[in-house]
């Protein structure tokens, strides 16, 4: 004996029948405007459908009513099938009960392949995107998703790892909270924004911040008031690129300062001497090392401004951000 899916597997394709939904036959099309109305029919057309009365209560029909439900496009043409519905009543009752049609959507008249697929290309592309690839509405695409995403979601509560990344990424021109296992690579969350009142409300909720042993962040002043808060005992780690940026845009500041002070010549040279000062000098040869030197000597006084101006820097991170005032570079220099 054939399995059911031996039994679909052998069943002769109808070659006329593009749309492959299962439970339909198509039995026309025409063309409306760009789009193309397909029109279908079930393919165990007749089943009757009964109501809570006993079994034995006479079921009559009720007429049709003719309904239309969106699917895939077909050759970039949006397409809308269109099925006249049966109808059927209870003579013991008397309500009245539609024919059930199988793998659609009626609160959204769409077929429940279309739904799913929307809501796959809502995740992978922009909103307008997917409304434009499948020739409908963007607030339809924007609908489904919401509701996609909220079925997801339903139930989910984030996990405190041992190692926790805070970070934030920028979507819509603001900056939002997310949080990452960094062992298993894997994102936990994100938040509207990274505001100080928004990540405590939301480390607030969690039992579990007791598992967080380390803390990978940048140096945005608002997470030290929540890691001092929520979690005291965890290692914080800062990326060295955030600590080197600063160092380097400190030395950048010290050059243009005396820059500033030099003439045309002495600004040319100094110019030049920006890859210099960008190196490691554990990386130059010893010519370079040796004008470094010379370099340095020429202006003693700048690697202390650089040093102070690097510590304003933290600094000005750790509280909230605001300008940073240029080094003033006194003729001493
Ligand atoms: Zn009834």
């Amino acid at each position: 004996m054939l399995s059911p899916s031996e039994v679909k597997r052998n069943k002769p394709l109808n070659n006329h029948d593009l749309l492959r939904l299962d439970g339909f036959q198509t039995v026309g099309t025409e063309q409306a405007g760009d789009g193309l109305i397909v029109d279908v029919e079930l393919a165990d057309a007749g089943r009757i459908e009964r109501c809570d009365c006993p079994p034995m209560t006479e079921i009559k029909k009720h007429g049709r009513r003719t309904v239309r439900f969106k699917d895939f496009p077909i050759q970039r043409q949006s397409v809308t099938l269109r099925i006249k519905r049966q109808r059927w009543r209870c003579q013991g009752c008397g309500k009245v009960k539609l024919e059930t049609l199988p793998g659609i959507d009626a609160d959204r008249n769409m077929t429940v392949r279309f739904r799913n697929q929307l809501a796959l290309d809502a995740v992978n592309r922009t909103f307008t995107d997917a409304a434009n690839m499948h020739g409908v509405k963007e607030t339809l695409v924007r609908r489904v998703f919401n509701e996609y995403a909220a079925e997801q979601l339903n139930g989910y509560v984030p996990a405190m790892p041992r190692v926790l990344g805070m970070d934030e990424k920028f979507i819509n021109g603001r900056a939002r909270f997310v949080l990452g296992d960094v062992e298993s690579r894997s994102m936990i969350d994100l938040l509207p924004s990274r505001k100080t009142d928004v990540i405590e409300a939301y480390f607030h909720t969690l039992r579990d911040r007791q598992n967080v042993e380390i803390i990978t962040q940048d140096m945005y002043w608002a997470y030290k008031e929540v890691n001092e808060r929520y979690f005291r005992k965890a290692m914080i780690v800062i990326d060295k690129f955030h600590v080197v940026r600063y160092a380097n845009i400190a030395v950048e500041n010290v050059r243009k300062a005396i820059q500033g002070l030099l003439d045309n010549q002495g600004r040319i040279n100094m110019k030049r001497r920006i890859p210099l000062l960008g190196a490691r000098p554990a990386t130059l040869n010893d010519e370079r090392q040796r004008d470094l030197k010379k370099l340095l000597q020429s202006f003693r006084t700048a690697g202390h401004y650089a040093f102070r101006f690097f510590r304003k820097s933290l600094r000005a991170r750790a509280a909230p951000l605001g300008p940073t005032s240029p080094l003033k570079c006194s003729g001493a220099l």
